[in-house]
């Protein structure tokens, strides 16, 4: 009986794992202008595998490191692992493919919270049983959030029976954590429950406020809105009366459009963030940061629903009915050019740990289910990277099969399984060519 790994997680604040150098990017650049957003290098100890069940066991490194508190755990049988990767005689080579993917999440491999079927064999497939035997590093670029990367990777772990890393994860707010050092007093909106402002609570955040905690303060903020008994408790007791809010970060999707978006345009239009004023010209009030700029996704329901992207448009469109003018936001995410360079360096790094070869791999196919996100995103990185990006669509998401693509992706095909299939076998023919 083999000894089972262990992956310890937390809801707990989590201490971030990766930290972005976000410090002297200004709103400019993270909107359209050049690469700002550069990882930490590499700790001198960053660990070399050579088998996928070093990975998990790399994986649960992460997960330990950056976990102080225990509060669950998930076990991977190593035989299970080894023959998940086994291409059938026991070898698995030590190649580096110089190609990797990367992958939505959302509409590719979860839909509606259920895994999509042929995700597992995709992944099996990168993680080794193919007919070479290799395994093919990939990593995971989702616009969603609303809990902590290492709570989001265990969840991905369990659903996909493989061990999924933190430094193979990135989600919308990631990037955020580095602003915990410019801003005390946020409103973090969005999301479940409380969920967000752990989140933030790890990356750093001092001072987070909750629309809960600024509707308890005085119920007539959002007059429509009631708390209910579990919010009421688990919002925080203060007094605004005298607090500046410096930020605005919308973590997930709202649950309350109508009380979010009353709070956020008051805040925007206010003097210096306080509850209660109103700027003379609506210019004093605070930055606002969106996660991502999705304004559809994809759920159980048949067609699409309404998500972040369409409450940013919701706010400037009433800012400017409200005064006239155009509010300036920042939206994280795909397909923004910040997010694509988060995600090289992470791929690279995550290859670099996967065989110790520290090179930029030569293609990279990002595999998406929204044409404006995921292949909007790759096309337009593909144009200045030094990587070939390879964007392929795959149906089982926002995309529908007959319908034209705003953005044309280089392939489209029906599912995850056969985009990691056809993306290795145009790696054979370039081998052969
Ligand atoms: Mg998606």
């Amino acid at each position: 009986m083999p000894a089972p790994v262990h992956i310890l997680t937390s809801s707990a604040s989590a201490h971030h794992a990766r930290r972005l150098s976000l410090a002297e990017a200004t709103k400019e650049d993270l909107s359209h202008g050049p690469t700002v957003i550069i990882p930490d290098s590499p700790s001198a100890d960053s660990p070399t595998s050579t088998t996928i069940a070093e990975t998990i066991a790399l994986a649960r490194d992460h997960l330990e490191h950056q976990i102080n508190t225990q509060e669950s755990v998930i076990e991977f049988d190593e035989d299970d692992v080894s023959d998940g990767v086994s291409d059938g005689s026991g070898f698995l080579s030590n190649v580096a493919p110089d190609y990797v993917f990367g992958f939505d999440l959302d509409g590719v491999f979860i839909r509606g919270g259920d895994v999509i079927p042929e995700a597992k064999e995709a992944l099996r497939i990168l993680n080794g049983e193919n007919e070479e035997g290799i395994r093919v590093p990939y990593i995971f670029l989702t616009n969603g959030g609303g809990k902590t990367e290492a709570e989001r990777c265990l969840d991905l772990s369990r659903q996909l029976d493989v061990a999924v890393s933190p430094d193979q994860f990135i989600c919308g707010h990631t990037p955020m954590s580095e602003m915990a050092t410019q801003y005390h007093t946020v409103l973090v909106v969005g999301g479940e429950g409380e969920k967000c402002r752990h989140v933030a609570e790890s990356y750093g955040f001092k001072d987070v406020v909750t629309p809960g905690d600024l509707i308890k303060w005085k119920p007539s903020v959002c007059p429509f809105r009631k708390l209910t008994d579990e919010e009421y408790k688990n919002s925080k007791e203060r007094d605004f009366t005298n607090v500046n809010i410096e930020a605005i970060f919308v973590f997930a999707d709202s649950r309350d459009w109508a009380s979010d978006a009353q709070i956020i345009l008051e805040l925007l239009m206010s003097k210096n963030g306080r509850m209660g004023t109103v700027s003379e010209t609506h210019t004093e009030g605070p930055p606002i940061f969106f996660a991502h700029n999705d304004v559809v996704w994809s759920t159980a329901y048949d067609l699409t629903r309404y998500g972040m992207g369409a409450l940013r448009i919701m706010i400037e469109a009433l800012y400017k009915a409200s005064t006239g003018k155009t509010i300036d936001v920042t939206t994280y995410g795909k397909p923004s050019k910040a997010t694509f360079d988060y995600a090289t360096r992470v791929l690279q790094q995550w290859r670099k740990d996967l065989f110790n070869d520290p090179a930029p791999p030569r293609t990279v196919y990002f595999v998406g289910d929204t044409p404006e996100s995921d292949i909007r995103g790759s096309n337009e990185y593909d144009e200045h990277s030094e990587s070939d990006w390879y964007s392929i669509l795959v149906e089982t998401g926002v995309y529908r099969s007959g319908t034209e693509p705003r953005y044309k992706p280089k392939k489209t095909v029906k599912d995850v399984l056969e985009a990691v299939k056809f993306g290795m076998e145009r790696e054979r023919r370039k081998a052969r060519d």
